[in-house]
């Protein structure tokens, strides 16, 4: 069996792929972070995603939990 190549294996991977190229733009300041800096991390249970605004300085953050 041959793997497809989709460009997004795993969900994990789906989420900051839908990160990094739709939510770039800072709701505080307008500003499109066009380079997408998503700094990830993760304990094992959850995923956290958090971007800081190269403009104002506003952080977001979005949180998974693995099921
Ligand atoms: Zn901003």
């Amino acid at each position: 069996m041959v793997p497809r190549n989709t460009g997004a294996r795993t969900p994990l991977e789906r989420i900051r792929t839908r990160y990094e190229n739709t939510d770039k733009k800072c709701p505080e300041c307008g500003y499109v972070d066009e380079s997408g800096n998503w700094e990830s991390k993760t304990d094992g249970r959850t995923l956290v995603y958090r971007h800081v605004c190269p403009s104002c300085d506003a952080s977001r953050e979005h949180v998974f939990t693995f099921k």
